[in-house]
């Protein structure tokens, strides 16, 4: 069986379980099976019920327990790549309204927040894209006038108005363009909400084999019970092998580490969402706790194998990595280190809708880096089109584009 997630998972060690649910110990029927129990399958959930339409949630294991555990849920409007660079894959336009969609999805968070309250450590957050690379200095001026031209809120920095305490040489600092959270409760808090309407879960609940009838669609579950629905929605992650055998993205494996709470934020103005310009790609987060959080170093995904040495090599890197970075922070000590998979595509989004071949199979895959937003942005364009009203921004996701 392929693991996807490796070390100390940061939101299950900060968090406890708020709840269990049940195992499925009957047949039942429903509108809307989706199977996964993530992040991304408690925001379909949640979507669906907000529109009164019936949904079940299976999980093979435990909600949230899988990639949902280790985001570092940065939500940021801006894709993996740069609007500029995305024009080598695809247009111009449809770039801009991929970050469009990402301003879109964040207002949508900040709407669940504002009905519900804040019970997952949200926050609006500033972001800042950077480069300590000379000759990136002229891309990332011109990555500045491309977004403020296409209507994004952004300042330009560089060496002369440098607020941080590390070297910048250029860089786009986007005002409220992102927004930060802890996924684990956000997960459990979007499932108790769908299940005081219409949803329901079952952790421990593996679907094994699906079945396609003319009028509905039915999944088997490994203790040989069995959900009817109208449609099937996977919503589990990196792992789509029993649904098709589709190939979606390019899977690696990114690195995190975690620091014990540290006392100030000296030389890190706003406490800002922060990316490099390299590629791999560095991100940097705090916490509501004052930890920080630094991730990347990617390497390849390699399915069944999992090197220790090679990743405390990564960790080690992305500790010293962060000591350089910010030198007034005296007391940055390490608490957690642990790293996943994580799967992209060539233009940086994930894959929404409904399988070109199967009506009732749909995809709900928040691949790249802005996963979590795809899934958002899902969630609503789904339960709309299982309504009848096709948006038009999912041909954007769909899932046979390349
Ligand atoms: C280190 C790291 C950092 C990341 N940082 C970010 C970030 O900053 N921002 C961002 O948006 N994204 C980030 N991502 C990607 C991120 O993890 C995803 O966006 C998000 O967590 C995916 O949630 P999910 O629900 O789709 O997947 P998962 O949390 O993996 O959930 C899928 C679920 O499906 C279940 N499942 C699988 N097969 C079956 C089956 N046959 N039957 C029943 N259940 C099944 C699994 O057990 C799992 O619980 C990061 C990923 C990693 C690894």
């Amino acid at each position: 069986m392929e693991q996807y997630v490796q070390g100390e998972p940061i939101f299950l060690k900060l968090n406890s379980i708020p709840k269990q649910y049940p195992y499925l110990t009957e047949d039942i029927s429903t509108d809307v099976i989706i199977v996964g129990g993530g992040v991304t399958g408690a925001i379909l959930s949640y979507y669906f019920s907000e529109n009164n339409i019936q949904n079940v949630i299976l999980e093979k294991n435990r909600i949230a327990h899988e990639s949902t555990s280790i985001t570092t849920s940065l939500l940021q409007y801006e894709l993996d790549e740069n609007l500029k660079a995305l024009t080598s894959v695809t247009s111009l336009e449809n770039g801009v309204l991929a970050y469009k969609l990402g301003v879109k999805a964040l207002k949508e968070i900040e709407k669940f927040i504002n009905k519900y309250g804040n019970n997952c450590e949200y926050s609006l957050k500033d972001t800042l894209l950077y480069t300590s690379n000379k000759i990136e200095i002229k891309e990332m001026k011109q990555e500045y006038e491309l977004r403020l031209k296409n209507g994004f809120d952004v300042e330009y920095i560089d060496e002369s108005n440098n607020p941080f305490s590390f070297d910048l040489k250029a860089g786009v600092y986007g005002k409220n363009g992102g927004s930060q959270l802890d996924p684990f409760k956000y997960t459990h808090e979007l499932i108790e909400i769908s299940q005081s309407k219409c949803g329901k879960v079952f952790e421990n609940s593996e679907v094994t084999k699906v079945n396609y009838f003319e009028e509905y669609v039915e999944v088997e579950t490994c203790y040989g019970h069995k959900v009817k629905g109208n449609i099937v929605i996977v919503a589990t992650g990196y792992n789509t092998k029993v649904f098709t055998d589709r190939n979606f993205g390019t899977k690696t494996t990114t690195f995190n580490i975690a620091t014990k709470p540290v006392s100030e934020f000296n030389g890190w103005k706003n406490r800002v969402l922060i990316r490099d310009n390299n590629d791999p790609y560095n991100y940097l987060r705090t916490t509501d706790d004052n930890r920080i959080i630094i991730g990347g170093e990617d390497i390849s995904f390699i399915p069944g194998i999992f090197n220790e040495k090679k990743a405390e090599e990564k960790y080690s890197i992305l500790e010293n990595k962060l000591k350089n970075m910010f030198p007034n922070i005296k007391d940055i000590e390490v608490q957690y280190k642990y790293c996943g998979a994580f799967a992209s595509t060539k233009d940086n989004m994930g894959f929404l809708g409904k399988d070109p071949n199967n009506e009732k199979l749909w995809y709900c895959l928040g691949y790249g880096a802005n996963g979590i937003l795809f899934s958002i942005l899902g969630g609503g364009m789904l339960s709309k089109l299982y309504l009848g009203e096709e948006d038009k921004n999912l041909n954007l996701f769909k899932v046979d584009r390349f």
